[in-house]
């Protein structure tokens, strides 16, 4: 069976859960379970058992073969993103290459968020000048060795990127960086002078 946290990731893919992938049955969990109990036509008792179980991956699994990703039943960074980007193409961004966002540690973890991706090119266009990816993607283990990291950092799922422009001060891109946390298509970016020199954090819900 599904671990609890991959239940939760599924269940939130699928819209029936809203809250942290913490791998803890709280009532939010137990509520996701219920509601998908109730629309697939199984008992609804909460209690996650076997054909609740199957038939979570089975959804899951045509879901992902819609999206022409990795039917492996569970809804991870690379499904979330693919879904993600439907709507958008690398046909829609001018200024930057998918490798660029690479993770750097060379195992090839690329899946990069478009909405995220869309931003950096309004930022490249908005300054007039070259920006460089001074980290996008990271795998866990890459994340886990960069000073300051965090181990829930959106550079794991491909929702987050540090960013250099050249010839403009780090505050100029950081006051850019903050009107799209305060219009909502950027949840949050920071800076700071210890761990990441001048480049500027922005990452996406
Ligand atoms: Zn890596
Ligand atoms: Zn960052």
């Amino acid at each position: 069976m599904l671990n609890v946290k991959q239940r939760q990731m599924n269940l939130r893919f699928l819209g029936y859960y809203g809250g942290a992938i913490d791998g803890i049955v709280g009532n939010g969990t137990i509520s996701a379970y219920e509601q998908f109990q109730r629309d697939y036509g199984l008992t609804v008792d909460g209690i996650y058992g076997p054909k609740t179980d199957a038939k979570l991956i089975e959804v899951i699994k045509a879901e992902q073969v819609k999206l022409g990703v990795n039917a492996d039943g569970i809804a991870g960074t690379i499904t979330t993103n693919a879904r993600d980007n439907q709507n958008l193409s690398w046909n829609d961004i001018k200024y930057f290459k998918k490798s660029e966002f690479a993770c750097k540690c060379g195992c090839g973890f690329d899946s990069i968020n478009l909405k995220l991706v869309k931003i950096l090119d309004e930022i490249r266009e908005y300054f007039g000048q070259p920006v460089t990816v001074t980290s996008g993607c990271r795998c866990a283990n890459h994340n886990s060795k960069q000073k300051g990291s965090s181990p829930n950092s959106r550079h794991i799922s491909g929702k987050a990127s540090d960013i250099k422009v050249k010839n403009v001060d780090k505050s100029r891109v950081l006051a850019k960086c903050k009107e799209y946390v305060s219009n909502g298509r950027a949840r949050y970016t920071y800076t700071n002078n210890t761990n990441m020199g001048n480049a500027v954090h922005i990452d996406i819900q």
